[in-house]
């Protein structure tokens, strides 16, 4: 897949020079941790951590940076795509699915081996992984792992994918979902011998929730020979499910059967040492320290479920910041608790809440927003408190006026202001769903 090389090294050689252009706080905040991911056709596809840097370059920096691709790459035109973890944020309108001249290669940048936490109920799983990641196309091919939702399927996938990509294979991830989607656009557009030489060029193949065809025989017909054809000439193919092939319904035998050829790994939900080790992990690296009784009181509490289980994480360290306290035991029981009684969490949202939820987002604190300031970030944050007091609580506009120092018909406007921006202004809109987020469920959209 020589595009995928190049683009990674073009955007290297563009990041050397854009660093010399721009600042060194914004080099460092918006541009150090993206990675070019496909050049073709004039596009130039940038992988980005999360979609608020995906919305910020594409506002602020797309022209600087097609300029200097256009030096790099001595031609005349370059559009650039951010794309967040497999999803066009903006522009091009497109998703990874409906594009399918577009390599979806798009790991996730938190799904390597060494952010994996290894315990009885994964050792299995992540022992395959890491020995096909290092000897593709040998004793385990392919390598299938299954396990219920949330205990790290997609993880190890991707961290396959990342090894591979370092090692230079050519490798590419795709769900069930996207082959199928793919495939069926091919088929329409009489292109099936494009998506066959596609696949059959593969180094690797990973293939991410197959249970997803079971029961589309075309798809499943189209599945098989892609996997012979790779198989035959020892390419590596990896492919999870949430069920064993044994488990999944409606699959034909002779694809079973292959689905079993190699080694069948399962990962079973995570034990309590486990869970605390995962804790511990997610804790360092979002630059939180918890204490020995609030990790062992999460663990206990929390889901087996890892997902939910850093979820309740993030619920936790929002809370802290929203409240600027130290994560405590308490505070932990508190964000928790909601969790479970999600009902009186939604009640829990009080104007004070609201506020400071607002200010902290903005960086500001509650009194600025309570201020005669009046100069545009303030305004802006004032009004999104307006905004946000209307729709998370039950205060009238008389009310949200006296919390913020206005009358009624200021927040009557502020409200209908930021609702029309909104419609206009997708960084806007994400800000303020972030914030809604936080406060109904303690999540952080950008990171999940
Ligand atoms: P699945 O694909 O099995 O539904 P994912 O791979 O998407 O689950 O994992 C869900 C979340 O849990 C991800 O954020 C992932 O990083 C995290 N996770 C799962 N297993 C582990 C683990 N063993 N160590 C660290 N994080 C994990
Ligand atoms: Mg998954």
């Amino acid at each position: 897949m020589t595009e995928l090389r190049s683009a990674r090294d073009i955007w290297a050689a563009a990041l050397g020079e854009l660093q010399i252009q721009i600042s060194k706080a914004n080099y460092r905040t918006w541009l150090e941790k993206t990675t070019g991911l496909i050049y073709q056709d004039n596009q130039f596809v940038i992988s980005v951590p999360n979609t608020f840097i995906a919305e910020y370059l594409d506002r602020n920096q797309r022209s600087l940076i097609e300029k200097t691709l256009i030096g790099l790459l001595t031609s005349p035109e370059v559009k650039v795509l951010f794309q967040v973890n497999g999803r066009y944020p903006n522009g091009a309108g497109a998703d990874a699915a409906s594009t399918p001249s577009l390599w979806p290669c798009n790991f996730n940048s938190r799904y390597f081996f060494n952010s994996f936490v290894v315990g009885k109920s994964n050792h299995l799983a992540y022992e395959a992984a890491q020995k096909v990641a290092e000897q593709p196309g040998g004793a385990y091919n392919p390598l299938f792992i299954y396990g219920g939702s949330g205990l790290g399927k997609t993880h190890l996938l991707h961290a396959i994918g990342h090894a591979a990509l370092a090692s230079h294979a050519q490798v590419l991830c795709v769900s069930a979902e996207q082959f199928t989607n793919e495939f069926i656009s091919a088929l329409r557009e009489r292109k099936t011998e494009d998506f066959r030489a596609k696949y059959r060029n593969l180094g690797m193949l990973l293939i991410d929730d197959i249970h997803f065809i079971s029961g589309k025989e075309q798809t499943e017909e189209s599945f098989f020979h892609t996997f012979n054809e790779l198989h035959n000439t020892n390419r590596q193919i990896v492919i999870t499910s949430n069920q064993s092939p044994q488990a999944i319904r409606a699959l034909p035998d002779r694809l079973r059967t292959r689905l079993e050829w190699g080694l069948v790994a399962d990962i079973q939900p995570p034990d309590l040492p486990t869970r605390l080790s995962i804790w511990e992990a997610k804790a360092r690296q979002k630059d939180v320290t918890l204490g020995p009784e609030v990790l062992e009181f999460i663990a206990q509490k929390a889901p087996q479920n890892i997902r939910e289980l850093e979820g309740s994480l993030n619920r936790v360290i929002a809370y802290a910041q929203l409240f600027r306290t130290a994560p405590t035991l308490e505070l932990a029981a508190q964000a928790l608790e909601n969790i479970t009684e999600k009902k009186s969490a939604v009640a829990a949202i009080t104007p004070a809440t609201v506020i400071a939820a607002v200010a902290n987002s903005f960086t500001l604190t509650p009194d600025d927003l309570r201020s005669d300031k009046r100069d545009k970030e303030t305004t802006c944050a004032r009004r999104v408190a307006m905004y946000l007091l209307r729709q998370e609580t039950n205060c009238s506009v008389t009310q949200i006026g006296q919390e913020l120092g206005r009358d009624a018909s200021a927040v009557t406007n502020a409200c209908k202001k930021i609702a029309g921006e909104m419609e206009t202004n997708p960084y806007l809109k994400r800000k303020v769903q972030e914030i809604q987020q936080l406060l109904t469920n303690g999540e952080d959209p950008a990171k999940s």
